[in-house]
């Protein structure tokens, strides 16, 4: 059985880390035996695809949360570079309702000639389930501007994976993602700075508390989590809920086997570099 590697593209959101890049948007890899899936290629996937060595055209999967461009925007070169330049139609696409049809706030974000290149497109509604190469997953309702966004539970070998896309805190999430070994979580903002349909650290906390995840990784950072610092919120969350938390940054990968190693897939200068930290399991 072979590690899981989850590499960190960007961990950048929300418009203005966009615009900026202040952190990267290129979304995240999953790498297993013969996985090799993109979840939310937003601006940049295709360029730190090749900058972290990652060929795009191994991609077999690639999923899109909801119609937003810093979730979306590679998505269809992705799948051009998946489906070997349009000559083979290969690979899954699972995309939320509104970028596949387009939805109340949003237009269709990924065209029908794109749509027609994969060998297979799942439209991902709450309770959909699909597998990509040996890994199940279960999409589930996220509460954001977009109303077709979704959320994603990944049933792998070596644990459940839970990631929430951009959602505000409800109730019912913490059933979702209840019992996780590893659960991604969307904050874009910080402590004490709600913003309607995203989650603030305040959020994270309670969901944390409710589905008591091995380990807990914060990623898609906006402007104002950035200055505050993901680090500083993350070990307030690890006070508050005694988890371990992870704030991911652009580059990070994590090894999941039965320890979990953390560490940077490539150094400052270009060359691959071998992870060193481990986490207590
Ligand atoms: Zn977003
Ligand atoms: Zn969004």
């Amino acid at each position: 059985m072979g590690d899981l590697r989850i590499v960190f593209l960007g961990t950048g959101g929300g418009r203005f880390a966009t615009i900026t890049q202040k952190r990267r948007t290129a979304g995240v890899r999953f790498l297993k035996d013969e996985l090799n899936l993109h979840l939310d290629p937003g601006p940049g996937a295709l360029v730190y695809s090749w900058m972290l060595g990652l060929d795009p055209r191994k991609i077999n999967g690639i999923i899109v949360s909801h119609a937003h461009p810093d979730h979306y925007n590679d998505a269809e070169v992705l799948i051009e570079a998946m489906a070997r330049g349009a000559l083979k139609r290969q690979g899954i696409l699972a995309a939320a309702r509104s970028v596949l049809k387009g939805g109340e706030t949003a237009e269709v974000a990924i065209s029908k000639y794109h749509q027609s290149l994969p060998k297979q497109v799942v439209e991902t509604v709450a309770g959909t389930e699909f597998e990509i190469k040996d890994v199940k997953i279960k999409g589930f309702e996220a509460r954001h501007s977009d109303v077709d966004a979704v959320g994603f539970r990944f049933e792998t070998e070596v644990g459940a994976i839970g990631y929430t896309s951009d959602t505000e805190f409800f109730e019912e999430i913490e059933g979702f993602y209840r019992g996780v070994r590893m659960l991604i979580l969307c904050v874009l903002r910080p402590s004490g700075e709600p913003w309607q349909g995203h989650m603030t650290t305040d959020d994270a906390i309670e969901i944390v508390k409710a589905t008591e995840p091995e380990f807990v990784v914060l990623t898609h950072f906006g402007m104002k989590m950035i200055f505050r610092g993901p680090t500083r919120e993350a070990r307030m969350m690890e006070r508050e809920t005694g988890a371990k938390v992870v704030p991911a940054t652009d580059g990070m990968e994590l090894w999941i086997g039965e320890e979990i190693a953390v560490g940077k897939a490539i150094d400052k200068k270009g060359k691959k570099i071998k992870l060193n930290k481990f986490l207590k399991t």
